[in-house]
């Protein structure tokens, strides 16, 4: 039988959240590899490359850390108020970057300029990437884990000390394990599509609740605005099938002229939506990470912001076992990690699920709270701030690559 080449640590999916932990693994002498079943070009080239990722300012210093910031700097727009509202009710809020001292509450660049920066500096450091190429079967034993891909010219077994799965909501790494999933139905699609605003949006951000569901108008490069549309399921083929001139009016409906007369500049992609949770981020010699252990709604914009928190992580806690010799595939190393990430997935998950509730329903006394909720908000400095600072991810416990000191 062939000897099986081995690796330290094998990552499966190199998106945005495996490519980040890959990283974050550079230069630490360690054997990793990253095994995706397609080329980011390829995925990227649809809708899912335009959609647009609000970056919070945690995530900015984590992207700074990997090197990444400054080749996506320049394409990501800064986020300097975000207007809260909620359609057809009296209550709003403001949030502004120059209130919270902060030059940005956040910034917003494509998935695809972000996945690119990510694989280009993959390729620049030299990082084995094995793709396209799929995980079909995972087998751990005492010593290390075995897995079997697939790839166009057959099968291949690799032998590593710790399988990731980084390969998203459909992750086979957590199917593979056994491990069961929440899934919460939400019901709702998300329509994204870039447009040009007819005044000059001054980065302003736009979350606004409507009656089928939260509709953002994000800023990004060169002054137009992505839209991130939810809207029930019933509603979805009918908008999708609308011609250009008539999905633009019914969009105007919807937002209204904050940023005058809209006109489209780009495709329209839709995204259905619901809450998947792995019920465990462990199992034996493998972890899951990004959307295969949390697929979230994106109405708080917090999905990758939380898979890079992940990452960060576990390149921080492997790095740490490499230098002390540890195994890196052992249990209680694994578990240290499931420990230090289940009160922030925790949070950003109730966080994000809540806020879809509240928002979605047309129950007097939810929409009445949810209003006196965002005019509160408005007047009150310590909550408004507290939600600034979620927004901003700089809440909660940070990994050692974000705050650049040990943890406390
Ligand atoms: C419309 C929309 C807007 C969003 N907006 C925001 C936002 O503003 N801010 C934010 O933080 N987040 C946002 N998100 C969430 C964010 O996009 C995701 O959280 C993030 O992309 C997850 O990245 P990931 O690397 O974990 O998974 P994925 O992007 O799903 O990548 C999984 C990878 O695994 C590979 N793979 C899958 N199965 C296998 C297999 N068997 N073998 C090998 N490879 C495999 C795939 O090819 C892929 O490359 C948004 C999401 C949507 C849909």
């Amino acid at each position: 039988m062939d000897e099986l080449i081995e690796y330290d640590v094998l990552i499966i999916g190199g998106a945005m959240v495996g490519g980040s932990l890959a990283l974050g693994l550079l230069d630490s002498g360690l054997r990793v590899a990253i095994v995706d079943a397609t080329k980011a070009e390829t995925r990227l080239a649809s809708s899912a490359g335009e959609r647009a990722i609000a970056i919070s300012q945690g995530s900015v210093r984590l992207l700074d850390r990997l090197g990444l910031w400054p080749s996506i700097s320049g394409r990501a727009a800064a986020i300097e108020k975000i207007h809260i509202s909620d359609r057809g009710h009296f209550g709003k809020a403001r949030l502004s970057a120059e209130k919270e001292g902060v030059k940005a509450l956040g910034y917003v660049a494509t998935a695809h300029t972000i996945e690119m920066a990510i694989h280009n500096r993959l390729q620049k450091a030299g990082v084995e990437l094995i793709c396209p190429a799929q995980l079909e079967a995972l087998e751990a034993d005492e010593s290390g884990a075995v897995i079997t891909i697939s790839k166009g010219d057959g099968r291949q077994k690799l032998r590593c000390r710790l399988v990731v799965g980084a390969d998203g909501g459909q992750s086979t790494v957590r199917q593979l394990n056994h491990i069961e999933q929440e899934v919460r139905e939400y019901h709702q699609t998300v329509i994204s599509v870039v447009v040009k605003p007819g005044i000059d949006g001054k980065q302003v951000a736009y979350e606004r609740f409507t009656s089928s569901g939260p509709l953002a108008f994000l800023p990004v490069e060169g002054g137009l605005y992505s839209v991130v549309w939810t809207m029930d399921d019933a509603d979805v083929k009918a908008v999708m099938a609308l011609s250009d001139e008539h999905f633009l009016a019914r969009l105007q409906d919807c937002f209204g002229y904050k940023l005058g007369k809209l006109e489209l500049a780009g495709k329209r992609g839709s995204f259905p939506l619901c809450l998947i949770r792995a019920k465990e981020m462990v199992a034996p010699r493998a972890l899951l990470i990004g959307n295969a252990s949390h697929q979230i709604h994106p109405v708080g914009g917090q999905g990758f912001n939380l898979g890079l928190r992940d990452a960060t992580q576990l390149a921080e806690l492997l790095l740490e076992a490499s230098e002390e010799g540890k195994d890196l595939g052992d249990e209680a190393l694994l578990k240290k990690y499931a420990g230090l990430r289940e009160k922030d997935h925790k949070a950003v998950i109730e966080a994000t699920d809540g806020l879809v509730r509240l928002f979605s329903s047309d129950f007097v006394p939810l929409a009445l709270a949810r209003n006196v909720g965002l005019v509160a908000m408005d007047h009150l400095p310590v909550t408004k701030s507290a939600i600034s600072r979620f927004a901003m991810g700089l809440s909660g416990r940070m990994p050692r690559l974000q705050t650049g000191g040990r943890q406390s």
